[in-house]
């Protein structure tokens, strides 16, 4: 089983087409495979006969922006029905703000001398509904302000950089209510990314499970080996299961390929166990 349960297509902050991340996906050898776009389903349905096609088992996904404890954080729904009416009018609400949030973030990127971002981001933009601080960093490594996406974050778009504008999101209960509601699994997304304290991931793990959530990702793009490891032993300690994805958005950004990730520590249980 090669499950890659985290991804992006150009419906979100992806490059691609979500058929051409399913030839992908298959190409990479995954046999269960989600397609997980930031606050959009749009892309669901080709993800879904793309997928059968080709003989890949489908899960319908969906990343949420959840804003707790005044940070950011990412929810995966996994199982969805991306026609539950809850599901599709709370990401409607959570896109909502992301317009003007980009110009927020052109107008301090301009007062830092790189003028015209919102007009040039918008061009890597597929579905207007869903601009990303993915499409700036795109448009400030075409102009030569940084060489990679990676060092447009980690120099204007990350948190507390110049051209980082805090936003408001889904909060905790409500993505995970949307995704239960749809009759989904949530799953908290790459933990390795999040600027907690140990005290603040204890309490968000508690509200979490609280809530109704029973899954992490360990094995992911976004986690470095130490990482897995270390929510290896998180999944365990909460009884969580345990997800895996490249959090892949086009080819050549990022760190791993669709399908390239090594399986979970075999004592985890897989979330797709329920889902298949
Ligand atoms: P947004 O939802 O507009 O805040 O954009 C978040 C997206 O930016 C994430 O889903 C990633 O695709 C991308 N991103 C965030 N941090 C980084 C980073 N350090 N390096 C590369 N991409 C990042
Ligand atoms: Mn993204
Ligand atoms: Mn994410
Ligand atoms: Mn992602």
């Amino acid at each position: 089983m090669n499950a890659d349960l985290h991804c992006h297509s150009n419906v979100s902050d992806g490059l691609l087409a979500p058929a051409e991340v399913a030839r992908r996906a298959h190409a990479g050898g995954v046999t269960v495979w989600s397609l997980t776009d930031h606050d959009e389903l749009g892309g669901q349905s080709e993800a879904r006969a793309a997928a059968e096609a080709l003989g890949i088992r489908y899960l319908p996904g969906v990343e949420i922006s959840v804003t707790w404890a005044a940070r950011t954080l990412h929810v995966v729904g996994l199982g969805v029905d991306p026609s539950c009416p809850t599901l599709v009018e709370g990401l409607r609400a959570t896109r909502n703000g992301r317009t003007a949030r980009a110009q927020a973030m052109a107008a301090a990127l301009e007062a830092v001398g790189i003028p015209g971002a919102y007009e040039g981001a918008l061009r890597f933009v597929s579905n207007p509904d869903l601009i990303s601080r993915t499409h700036f960093a795109r448009f400030l490594v075409e102009k030569g302000f940084a060489p990679s996406t990676a060092d447009v974050f980690d120099r204007f778009l990350g948190e507390g950089k110049p051209g980082y504008v805090p936003h408001r999101w889904a909060t905790l209960e409500n993505a995970v209510g949307w995704i239960g509601a749809a009759g989904g699994i949530a799953v908290i997304a790459h933990p390795g990314r999040y600027r907690y304290t140990p005290l603040e991931f204890d309490a968000l793990f508690g509200a979490f499970v609280d809530l109704g959530g029973r899954a992490i990702e360990v094995v992911t793009g976004s986690h470095t080996p130490d990482q897995y490891r270390k929510y290896a032993d998180v999944a365990r300690r909460f009884g969580f299961e345990a997800s895996r994805g490249s959090d892949f958005h086009a080819p050549g950004e990022g760190r791993v390929e669709l399908g390239a990730l090594p399986p979970l520590p075999p004592d985890l249980t897989p979330v797709w166990d329920r889902l298949l």
